[in-house]
């Protein structure tokens, strides 16, 4: 699944490299990739044809295309594996070519998917917060990097909550784009467990855990990105490798950077947890939930 940062490189790949064409035709070759547009292939064809894109936005891992003048927004959902890439119409289309628009640049616009989990739909764009946004992305907070994140706003929610630090972390309507990676990495820097709870946690830890959720993502970003899964490229065709700086999250009994100490893996909703023993102690009393 790709996280904030990558989806960041898409989306201004993207702007860089399409916003102000128009879509001449549309070509869905497989229908799973429309299955969230409900009114099917056809309606999805022919609402996005001739319609100029306008600008290319994302909220969290949220990604769209804004169109005029229909002021819709077109929707793209990653997936495990999706990839929106921009190629010249000449060059051979790809096996997991699920969605061809022909842009009155002369380019294609290609959506990917091998395993087709990901797919484009339509949804009007609502105003929410001050922000115009999808429909579907209107009850999803905004992310660390958004200019008009508010930090001590955010604070304050994570405080009313009464459950695990990392649970509220991973809760987009509280803050969004915080995906399993980034969440252990900023617990790691912050140098709190995860299964800490909220409401026993100072407000400037809390605000110390989301500011390294922020530096994790900024610093991932200019290096284009981390990539776990060979499928997942930018708009370009380039892999991210931030992986290579990943101090806890898959780090399982490699030395912690900090001190030294084996990190650890532990299960948590239903997934892996990486922290320190030593620099993340546990809490004492068994976790709320
Ligand atoms: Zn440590």
């Amino acid at each position: 699944m790709p996280e904030l940062p990558e989806v960041e490189v898409v989306r201004r790949g993207l702007e860089r490299h399409i916003v102000g064409a128009s879509i001449d035709s549309v070509d869905i070759l497989h229908p799973r990739a429309i299955r969230r547009h409900l009114p099917g292939a056809a309606d999805l064809a022919g609402q996005l044809t001739g319609e100029r894109i306008a600008g290319a936005d994302r909220r969290g891992k949220y990604l769209w295309l804004v169109l005029e003048p229909s002021t819709v927004a077109l929707v793209v959902h990653l997936g495990m594996s999706g990839q929106m890439l921009v190629q010249p119409p000449e060059l051979p289309t790809e096996k997991h070519l699920r969605i061809r628009a022909r842009l009155d640049s002369g380019l294609d616009l290609r959506f990917v998917d091998q395993r087709t989990f990901g797919g484009w739909a339509l949804a009007p764009l609502v105003e929410v917060d001050g922000s115009l946004v999808p429909d579907s992305v209107a009850h999803i907070a905004r992310d660390p990097l958004d200019p008009r994140f508010d930090l001590a706003a955010t604070v304050k929610v994570v405080r009313g909550k009464h459950t695990e630090i990392k649970r509220v972390l991973l809760d987009q309507t509280v803050v969004s784009g915080i995906g399993n990676i980034y969440a252990d990495e900023a617990l790691w820097r912050a140098q709190i467990h995860g299964n800490r709870l909220t409401d026993r946690l100072t407000g400037p830890r809390i605000r110390a855990v989301l500011t390294a959720a922020q530096q994790v993502m900024r610093e991932a970003l200019t290096q284009g990105g981390t990539s776990f899964d060979a499928l997942y490229v930018n708009v370009n065709g380039e892999s991210g490798y931030f992986d290579r700086s990943l101090s806890a999250y898959g780090q399982e009994d490699r030395p912690c950077p900090r001190c030294g100490t084996a990190i650890r893996r532990e299960k948590f909703m239903n997934r892996s947890s990486f922290s320190c023993p030593k620099c993340q102690p546990a809490p004492r009393r068994s976790p709320a939930r």
